[in-house]
């Protein structure tokens, strides 16, 4: 091509057509188009996203972030949870600033198309944030079409199978005794799941409460000290003392929580397969997962991972080669309800099953999500719990409730949830300088630890 020729090629746009698609019409279209979708959505108008609302709300100081979706139809509208608490106003930007302009104008109905466009729009992506954002309109598009054909979520997933789902309650204590005394009351009420965490006299523990935590005011700032070695020694002793007091029918879980070093962690795993617990928790951080194959090699100790997960990269393969037995994301962190669905049948594939990570910083809306592919998933493992503070049921109308231990749905079309905007809006964030940011735990020496 001769200079001129380069020149008039660059001005009529075809060398910018040609490197960067985006920009050509032609290949780009509008999106998918009305009659693209009306044979199934049969009898029904087109559904368009007119508006989108986040509500930030802190019922019981704990940050939720809550997404509503409005449509064209006057009253139908859905909710998704996008809780991301120790970063919340980041995710509430991202939603405001970039994924509501987006979605709005949009038909409602064509949830993985918004899924995928959202998920390409940042060009950056897979990063807990953005996550966050899209799982908020994921979750309440799912809402939308479950109230739309007047069905449960799970519906829409196939169907139950089965009546509600098993959950596992968090038992701590001072000590060993306090521990057990807390794991019997969970049975007597009824569960059949409990895990057990101890605290390590001295140390600021992972799950067992901050009353024998060191909490020194130095220089201004709160310091929290763990270190590893007390804490691996103390925690075989407890499941000896749980397994010889409660016999062997509880089902007993732990959470290492990414604390210790990766070569402890193996060596706790193996000299905690004797006590047979149902799964043991974040062995390693997710910066370690190479260590899982070594994991594997050593120990039949059945293994959960992945609430710290975003990317795909990080599940693939420990579920492709088997090396975990419970699949635990956070479902608002990976995207909501389109990708959890697609982990859970990767996961099926392979032997491996759900736990949908469940503490008190998932919204209800979070909550009734877990529960819906639970109810649908065939490979469905057990769900962590949360009993709902008053206050947080005020806000947010027909939580799931447990009986027994087994959590059920409240069989409303959706999610089930509802939220009061007026009470939620009573319920600022609590002040805090750091927005709830994890406080960092230190080893005596003074190196930071992940949390
Ligand atoms: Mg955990």
């Amino acid at each position: 091509m001769r200079r001129r020729d380069v020149l008039k090629y660059i001005l009529t746009g075809a060398a910018v057509e040609c490197i960067n698609p985006f920009f050509n019409s032609k290949v780009l279209g509008e999106g998918l188009k009305q009659e693209d979708t009306q044979s199934y959505s049969k009898g029904l108008p087109q559904l368009k996203i007119t508006d989108v609302k986040t509500i930030l709300t802190a019922p019981n100081r704990i940050r939720l972030v809550v997404v509503k979706v409005m449509t064209s139809e006057p009253g139908l509208y859905g909710l998704g949870c996008a809780t991301f608490t120790q970063r919340p106003l980041a995710v509430a930007t991202a939603i405001e600033k970039y994924l509501k302009p987006f979605v709005i104008g949009k038909d409602a109905d064509q949830i993985e198309d918004i899924w995928q466009t959202s998920f390409v729009s940042s060009y950056w992506r897979n990063g807990p944030v953005l996550n966050n954002a899209m799982s908020g309109i994921d979750m309440a598009l799912w809402d939308i079409k479950g109230k739309r054909a007047n069905m449960p979520v799970y519906q829409l997933l196939g169907g139950k199978c089965r009546f509600a789902a098993d959950t596992y309650a968090h038992a701590s204590g001072r000590d060993f005794q306090e521990v057990e005394d807390n794991v019997r009351r969970y049975m007597e009420d009824g569960y059949r799941h409990v895990r057990a965490q101890v605290s390590v006299s001295g140390y600021s523990t992972y799950g067992a409460g901050s009353r024998k935590a060191i909490r020194q005011k130095e220089q201004g700032e709160i310091k929290r000290i763990f270190d590893p070695s007390p804490y691996v020694r103390i925690v075989p002793k407890l499941f000896e003392h749980l397994r010889n007091k409660l016999g062997d029918e509880v089902e007993l879980l732990h959470d290492i929580h990414e604390r210790i070093p990766p070569i402890m962690a193996i060596n706790l795993a193996k000299r905690l397969e004797q006590y047979r617990l149902f799964f043991l928790e974040d062995p390693f951080a997710p910066e370690d997962i190479g260590y899982f194959k070594i994991l594997r090699q050593q120990t039949s100790i059945p293994i959960a991972m992945g609430e710290l997960f975003n990317n795909p990269n990080e599940w693939i393969d420990l579920i492709s080669n088997r090396l975990i037995d419970f699949i635990r994301v956070h479902l608002s962190q990976v995207g909501g309800i389109s990708m959890g669905r697609k982990i859970a049948a990767l996961s099926e594939f392979f032997g491996i099953r759900t736990a949908w990570h469940g503490p008190g910083d998932v919204s209800p809306v979070g909550h009734a999500a877990n529960l819906a592919l639970d109810l649908a998933c065939y490979n469905f493992g057990i769900q962590e719990r949360v009993i709902f503070q008053e206050e947080t049921q005020d806000v947010f109308s027909g939580c799931p409730v447990i009986k027994n231990g087994y959590m059920y749905a409240n069989e409303k079309p959706g999610l089930g949830i509802d939220v009061n905007e007026k009470l939620a809006a009573k319920y600022p964030f609590p002040p805090d300088e750091l927005e709830g940011s994890w406080r960092p735990i230190r080893k005596s020496d003074g190196t930071v630890i992940r949390p």
